[in-house]
């Protein structure tokens, strides 16, 4: 096996769960006595199926992972997190609108991890683009994370 990421981060909206946490279902959020979690007029919102699977595949190899959203509900966001269990994952965040330039620069002058040694899921091009130039091994995702997709991305990043 080569070399692995010092840090994965993923985008949310898309990447996570499939809507757009701005726009497309209404904060705040809770959990309901099903264990399901429901928007304010009672719709169910859910993850891509496999993604706490990801998540926790990363976890267990002791792989530090973070959130970059350029969304600018940024509490439903981080109630969202919360309320589907995996706010314990993710070591850093960096939510809120902007360039996602940004958000790496932030998450590497926290971390102290340089851009070259981290890993990105994202669904829109326009954010592959940009950090691709920042030196990240960026993983365009078309239908939500999943752990085929996490596969692909290490084998991407220990070629790079
Ligand atoms: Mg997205």
């Amino acid at each position: 096996m080569g070399e692995r990421p010092s840090l994965v981060v993923f985008d949310l909206d898309y990447t996570l769960w499939p809507f757009w946490v701005d726009t497309h279902v209404d904060p705040p959020f809770q959990k309901s006595s099903d264990g399901s979690v429901r928007d304010r007029n009672g719709q169910s919102v859910k993850l891509y199926p496999e993604v706490p699977a990801v998540l926790e595949r990363l976890h267990q190899e002791g792989i530090p992972i973070a959130a970059a959203s350029r969304t600018s509900e940024v509490r439903g966001a981080t109630q969202l997190l919360d309320l589907f269990g995996l706010t314990h994952f993710f070591r850093y965040t960096e939510i809120y609108p902007g360039s996602k330039v940004t958000h790496f620069q932030r998450l590497s002058q926290q971390s102290r991890i340089p851009l070259s040694q981290m890993l990105f899921f994202d669904d829109e091009a326009r954010n592959i683009h940009d950090v691709s130039k920042l030196g990240v091994t960026c993983i365009l995702v078309p239908n939500g994370t999943n752990l085929a997709l996490l596969n692909h991305g290490l084998e991407a990043f220990a070629r790079s």
